[in-house]
């Protein structure tokens, strides 16, 4: 069993008003006990402030979406790393599969964002994953590497247990289709070993997660694996009650 602490995320995507935000919040956060796993949510930019402010009684901390690498200047429609502090966000999702799909995020600028999340204070969560195809050619464990190599090619080796990796097949995602509990346990157990090539004690402590149709049902077992440190929710994390089961399945 690993001293590391569970890691359970919710990421909102595009969804939830800073009303529905603060509905959310209102009733899950006194349900979360006073021990267990690390929670976090992932609202919308919007409703960021107004997360930070109902979280900041409690344990649960909040976490953005995405940030620009760059700190401040001519980049229309961005958010940077240190605007994000300046409210009281404790940590980032960066490298998102929709992110690399729909909005053109690219290995060489995730090697940028990272060190630039944790310079600002930010915990980055690092999103890494195949595709079906990649899968099926068999190439997962070189995608995960060159993943990895590049997206963390900035980052000190001792740092590494400052981020949390979240292992999100791009086939699992939104799909309902979740990898198995091996499949997951493999995946983040060959993650885990190339950071061990970097540091071998920060590999033992750096939390990796697992995201792809998370649900109740699914949970625990898939953190049961030795090497899974938790999830990254979606669609699930939308439904309080989905989500506090997915919480008190990591306890
Ligand atoms: C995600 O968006 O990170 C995710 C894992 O989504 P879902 O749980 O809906 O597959």
């Amino acid at each position: 069993m690993s001293d590391r602490t569970p890691y359970i995320a919710a990421n909102w995507k595009m969804n939830k008003t800073i009303e529905e935000t603060e509905a959310f919040l209102a009733e899950f956060l006194p349900a979360v006990g006073a021990e267990g796993p690390d929670v976090v949510v992932c609202p919308p930019f919007l409703a960021l402030k107004s997360a930070v402010e109902h979280c900041a009684q409690s344990r649960v901390r909040v976490a953005a979406q995405n940030m620009h690498e760059e700190e401040a200047g001519a980049f229309t429609g961005e958010v940077s790393a240190p605007m994000l502090r300046e409210i009281g966000v404790d940590a980032v999702i960066v490298g998102h599969s929709e992110r690399r799909q729909y909005f053109n995020e690219t290995d060489e600028a995730l090697a940028r964002k990272v060190p630039a999340a944790l310079a600002a204070g930010l915990e980055p969560i690092l999103c890494v994953g195949e595709t079906e195809a990649q899968r099926d050619a068999d190439e997962t464990e070189a995608v995960l590497e060159r993943q990895v190599a590049a997206d963390l090619a900035a980052v000190a080796p001792a740092d590494l247990d400052r981020l949390v990796i979240a292992y999100e097949p791009v086939w699992a995602i939104g799909t309902g289709r979740t990898a198995t509990a091996e499949q997951a346990q493999e995946a983040i157990r060959f993650i885990r070993d190339l950071l061990r090539a970097r540091d071998e004690e920060a590999a033992d402590r750096t939390r990796i997660v697992y995201g792809g149709s998370v649900k109740p049902g699914n949970a625990a077992e898939l953190m049961a694996q030795p090497d899974n440190d938790g999830a990254l929710v979606g669609g699930a994390s939308l439904d309080l009650g989905d989500f506090a089961a997915i919480v008190a399945a990591a306890r």
